[in-house]
């Protein structure tokens, strides 16, 4: 039987230990799976794209209505598979990139609202961003949660001009932020579903989008050992909150600890 270095252990913790390793590298194995397959997957798509759209220019005069707006449904299911594509591909590097490092959250916030400037201006939103800490977090993926949330809000805006607040709050042990808007809300009936994968409340032509969103969040919030959910009902607008847990090591940090 395998010992660890320095540490004597036998029988039933040795078995967890190698239990959790063997997760660890399962996991990653379907990592870089996910990550093989979805780029394969574009390089095809993009032909199918591209060589439709040279089709339907070098025959926009002799092409009927008809013929050319099946050709355009081809183009847009190909651009819809490559958003697709992309997002779970994000969805499944998350935990690839999770050095942490100490981090100005109020400087991330804003940096993703700035990121978000050609939907903010169209909109016209309105986006309040209060005092928050230095936490210990990854820098990248901290940005990635703000802006999907920051994005939702003002895309799911309904008939209202967006105002958006987004603040923090320390308790013990942890940060609580929360991002808070006026927009549609959301059915206490999809509160836990809105996190999984692909699940989406409405179709392509009422709001545009892939249903990974949600998803993203809930991972980088898990790869940070913290919680996220939401506080909403119909026609009410909707608080998005999650948890950073005071410098806690990331669950790739530890991974790499117990390798
Ligand atoms: P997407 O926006 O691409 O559909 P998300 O995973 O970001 O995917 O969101 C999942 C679903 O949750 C959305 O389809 C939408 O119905 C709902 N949702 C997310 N954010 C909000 C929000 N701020 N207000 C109302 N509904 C929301």
């Amino acid at each position: 039987m395998e010992r660890r270095k320095g540490v004597d252990v036998h029988g039933p913790e040795q078995a967890l230990i190698e239990l959790s390793l063997e997760l660890v590298r399962s996991n990653e194995e379907l990592e870089r799976f996910a990550f093989a397959v979805a780029h394969d997957l574009r390089a095809p798509l993009r032909s199918i794209e591209t060589m439709t759209q040279l089709f339907l220019e070098r025959n926009a005069g002799t092409l009927n209505e008809e013929s050319a707006q099946l050709l355009d449904f081809v183009v847009n299911s190909a651009e819809r598979m490559d958003r697709l594509i992309q997002d779970l591909l994000e969805f499944a590097t998350v935990s690839q990139q999770a050095e942490t490092s100490e981090v100005d959250a109020k400087a991330i916030a804003e940096l993703a609202a700035q990121n978000l400037q050609e939907a903010v201006d169209q909109s016209e939103a309105i986006i309040v961003i209060e005092s928050m800490p230095v936490i210990r977090a990854n820098e990248r993926q901290l940005l990635r949660l703000f802006q999907n949330l920051i994005g939702n809000a003002i895309k799911y805006r309904g008939e209202n001009t967006p105002e958006i607040l987004i603040a923090a709050s320390s308790t013990a042990g942890k940060t609580v932020f929360s991002v808070k808007d006026n927009g549609i809300g959301i059915d206490p009936q999809y509160h836990q579903q809105i996190f999984d994968p692909f699940r989406r409340l409405h179709t392509d032509s009422e709001y545009e989008g892939t249903g990974v969103g949600l998803a993203i969040c809930k991972r980088v919030v898990q790869q940070h050992n913290g919680r996220i959910w939401v506080k909403s009902k119909l026609g009410e607008g909707s608080t998005f909150y999650f948890t950073i847990p005071d410098s806690e090591p990331t669950k790739s940090t530890l991974a790499g600890i117990s390798q």
